[in-house]
């Protein structure tokens, strides 16, 4: 069984609490893990700090540690194989696409490397002749960034990049589903060479390790991502120091297709927009909102494609969709089809667990119209597809926004006029027209309403970990 460390204060331990991790693909447990307790999690806040306030961090110019930043760019591209594989092993998320992911966590690593020396002060145009006023930019702090388990390595450089390119510090908690990529990426970290305590990560259980870390005094930013109900906790926790958090929580996406649209192009975007990462992905176009009139040819197109996807090991190359990552999840999954279903939700595809070992469950379709089946309001987190049908563009537009969440929108539509008229009143973080999922380093990206607060990427991602400090000078 591989045997994983965590890495604090520049240090690799394996700590004296161990838990097994599970391969989603059979079930049976194939490595251990470090399980942090709050004392190693005040270890690391503590090193962290120190490494904040008092190391060769502290004083390192921003191109310095730019530099360490592209270092660490490149060594997360030339370890790209590696890092795939191992996500793909301990979250089941299929290597086809932890293959492609990995690239682009690179690039935004790169990103905010070229970012570090453009954060910039000003001085501000004060009306006295004898006084300047200036603005320095200084870190926020130590940084707590907490992740769940699908895309781990991404949801941590989207936090990581940015706190460095700001002269920040961090502890990042991996999720205890799926650690080893995270853990691994921790070498790669040290093997760039960046000073001690500086990035530090740990694993363990969210309301032990995950709340000793939201809640440490020395922690001044919370950067979270996973389920509003963890959020809500990570709030709370996060009073005990008054520090500020950015929330990137979960969606119930809309996704939404008018008679004029390139059906068969909306139909590939809806099935990859759905079924990639077995559905595990925070912009999961999970509810469809199709025009009444092309309804029947557009779920034709769909059920084609949802059985033809091929289901299998997640370290072949061909598959398509893997298992979930935990029992747990496709208990969860499998209870609210069922409930649906009683609610008088119709199966068009899917909605069988197959024999067999590991958490596999398949591309599946419900059709909810005229129903108000929970699958139209709760989030799977799997590949469940929910479908409702409007007449009028005003319907769309409500049905769209009748969420708790608002995270993302996908639109399609040949009609400019119709998608700006949409656009703007679409109550989400991102909106997709005639395309979707689409990601870049330099776009924003978070969410409304029960989806979270805050954003990741772009520019002001790398000012959201600093603070402003007002100097007044007399001259
Ligand atoms: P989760 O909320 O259960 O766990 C996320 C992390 O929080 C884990 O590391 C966990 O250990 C930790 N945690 C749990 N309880 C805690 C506590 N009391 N205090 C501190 N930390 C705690 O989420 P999950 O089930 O692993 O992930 C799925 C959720 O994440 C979904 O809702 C999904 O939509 C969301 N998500 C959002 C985005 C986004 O960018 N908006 C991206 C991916 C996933």
């Amino acid at each position: 069984m591989q045997a994983f460390d965590a890495y604090l204060d520049g240090r690799f331990e394996p700590g004296e609490a161990r838990f097994e991790s599970l391969d989603p693909a059979t079930g049976l447990a194939w490595a251990t893990m470090p399980e942090a307790r709050a004392g190693d999690v005040d270890r690391a806040v503590v090193a962290a700090e120190r490494a904040l306030l008092e190391g060769p961090w502290a004083t390192m110019t921003a191109s310095q540690r730019g530099r360490l930043l592209y270092r660490l760019a490149d060594l997360v591209a030339a370890h790209a194989g590696e890092l795939a594989e191992l996500e793909t092993r301990d979250t089941g998320k299929i290597i086809r696409e932890t293959s492609a992911q990995i690239a682009y966590v690179a690039e935004y690593y790169r990103y905010y490397a070229g970012l570090a020396d453009k954060i910039e002060g000003s001085v501000l145009p004060i009306d006295k002749p004898d006084m300047e006023v200036w603005l320095r930019r200084e870190p926020i702090g130590v940084v707590a960034a907490i992740v769940p388990w699908n895309s781990q390595l991404f949801l941590a450089a989207v936090k990581i990049g940015p706190a460095l390119a700001a002269g920040c510090t961090l502890v990042v908690k991996a999720s205890e589903d799926g650690p080893a990529p995270l853990l691994a990426f921790a070498r790669l970290v040290h093997e760039a060479g960046f000073p001690a305590g500086v990035v530090n990560v740990i694993t363990g259980f969210g309301h032990t390790c995950g709340a000793a870390l939201a809640s440490h005094p020395k922690v001044a930013h919370v950067a979270f991502t996973g389920g509003p109900s963890t959020a809500r906790h990570i709030v709370r926790h996060s009073a005990e120091n008054l520090a500020s958090t950015s929330l990137e929580l979960g969606g119930k996406s809309p996704f939404i297709v008018f008679a004029d649209a390139d059906l068969d192009s909306a139909a590939n975007a809806q099935v990859a927009g759905i079924f990639a990462a077995t559905g595990q992905s925070c912009v999961a176009g999970s509810r469809l909102v199709v025009e009444r009139s092309v309804k029947d040819r557009f779920l034709a197109l769909l059920k084609e494609r949802a059985e033809a996807v091929r289901i299998g090991g997640p370290l072949d190359m061909a598959t398509e969709v893997g298992p979930l990552c935990t029992a747990r999840q496709r208990q969860h999954i499998e209870a609210l089809v069922a409930r649906s279903v009683a609610a008088g939700a119709r199966l068009v595809a899917g909605g069988a667990t197959p024999a067999g070992a590991g958490y596999y469950y398949p591309p599946t379709i419900l059709d909810c119209d005229g129903t108000d089946a929970p699958a139209l309001a709760e989030e799977f987190f799997g590949p469940v597809l929910s479908v409702v049908s409007f007449e009028t563009e005003a319907e769309a537009l409500r049905i769209a926004n009748d969420t708790l969440y608002g995270l993302a929108a996908g639109l399609f539509t040949q009609n400019l006029t119709r998608a700006h008229r949409m656009m703007r009143g679409l109550r989400t973080g991102i909106v997709w027209v005639n395309t979707y999922r689409a990601v870049s380093p330099i776009a924003p990206f978070g969410g409304t309403k029960l989806s979270g607060h805050g954003r990741e990427g772009g520019l002001a991602a790398a000012l959201d970990y600093t603070r402003t400090k007002s100097i007044w000078l007399r001259t």
